[in-house]
């Protein structure tokens, strides 16, 4: 009886905490701490002293396979800025392999979360509580730390499973375990000119396509909107591979001028951050969609005024935004480099279970270890666990 009397204290706290978000005032709302959702260019910028940031990012499971087409397409590839290009990686457990984290984080790309299970249905991720989201995201921020070998403070971001939206929650549990943006919310209304990332201080103006979206003053958590595309038939898709309709994927010449056209609807507007969502199986399984994604990176690669970078590194930008030329004269980000052998991405004993966690790595296989105080064990072949 107790118990409950405090659980719904708790909650009574917890929803005192949260106050409906009013409409924002963007005399209050200042960066670099604060800002409305809004197509306006951060810091008052020209489009043309806008640098056009590219993201590209990539979903689920880093292994053996996919790996080849990250190093393919990314490794040693620079801006026109000389600047290593950027991508960045929604991390989820499943059929991970860790050291291949620690290289792509070792090659300069951002590690960010997408949960540790990625369970189905999405109807999950819909209702999910406060808890079990600490579970996927907050303790998987630990875990990737851990066994890549991530700085714990460059781990920033998340998205999650099915860009299926939480409310409030988990927006609440990245506040409170310090990460820094959530890149999981399909803008498909304001895409004409794209809505810049901005803070949930105040109510948003973002479309809510997969509900349910954030309703409460949240405030310092930034919001990076998943501009959508526009396919051949005009409707709107966020991930390039969900897309209703495409050009011929044999094509690579029409699908250039299909990457060309909606990166123009960025370029020739408001350069609000240009997003290539992709999973990395459609373009290892279409090579004229790799084709035509190379030739697009070959060529704004060479543009003085577009940078692939980054979603945290927007999100960097938004909060003190510089012209182009100011930007151009700043010096690369550097990287603290680190190994991965199994003596330093293991054992991690779990706080909330006390569970050890432990990883072996080898040229060939990760052995990864679960429970090992009851001894029972997960062999992950090349990367691939089966549990
Ligand atoms: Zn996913």
């Amino acid at each position: 009886m107790k118990l409950v009397f405090y659980a719904a204290l708790l909650t009574a706290v917890l929803a005192k905490e949260l106050q409906l978000a009013t409409e924002c005032d963007p005399e209050a709302c200042k960066l670099p701490d604060c800002r409305c959702s809004s197509t306006s260019i951060p810091g008052g910028l020209e489009p043309r002293n806008t640098p056009q940031f590219v993201t590209l990012t990539f979903d689920d499971g880093v292994n053996v396979i996919n790996v080849e087409t990250y190093r393919e397409v990314l490794y040693n590839r620079v801006n026109s800025n000389n600047c290593p290009v950027r991508a960045t990686f929604y991390v989820s457990h499943e059929y991970t392999n860790y050291q291949l984290v620690n290289e792509l984080y070792n090659r300069g790309h951002e590690i960010a979360l997408h949960s540790i299970s990625h369970r189905t249905p999405p109807s999950f991720w819909a209702a999910a509580t406060y808890d079990e989201i600490k579970e996927e995201i907050a303790d998987q921020k630990v875990q990737i730390a851990h066994f890549a070998n991530i700085p714990f403070e460059e781990v920033k971001g998340v998205r999650l499973p099915f860009l299926q939206m939480n409310g409030n929650t988990s927006f609440q549990v990245m506040s409170d375990f310090g990460l820094t943006y959530d890149c999981t919310w399909p803008a498909s209304a304001q895409t004409q000119r794209g809505l810049w990332p901005y803070t949930l201080d105040y109510a948003s103006t973002q479309d809510c396509t997969i509900p349910p979206c954030p309703t409460a003053s949240l405030p310092g958590s930034w919001v990076v909107p998943m501009i959508a595309w526009t396919d051949p038939n005009g409707f709107p898709c966020v991930m390039v591979d969900a897309c209703t309709s495409f050009p011929d994927r044999e094509d690579p010449d029409a699908w250039f001028r299909f990457i060309v056209t909606n990166f123009e609807r960025h370029y020739l507007a408001n350069r609000a951050p240009f997003g290539f969502f992709v999973h990395e199986w459609y373009i290892s399984a279409y090579p004229a969609v790799k084709t035509a994604l190379v030739r697009f990176m070959d060529m704004i690669n060479t543009l003085p005024d577009v940078f692939m970078v980054s979603s945290s590194d927007v999100v960097e930008w938004v909060r003190n935004p510089i012209p182009i030329a100011e930007y151009r004269s700043r010096s690369c980000k550097t990287f603290r480099q680190t190994a991965c052998p199994a003596s330093s991405c293991g054992p991690l004993v779990a706080e909330h279970n006390q569970v050890n966690f432990i990883m072996v790595t080898s040229l060939v296989f990760v052995l990864l270890l679960r429970r090992v105080d009851e001894l029972t064990a997960h062999l992950v072949l090349s990367g691939y666990w089966s549990p």
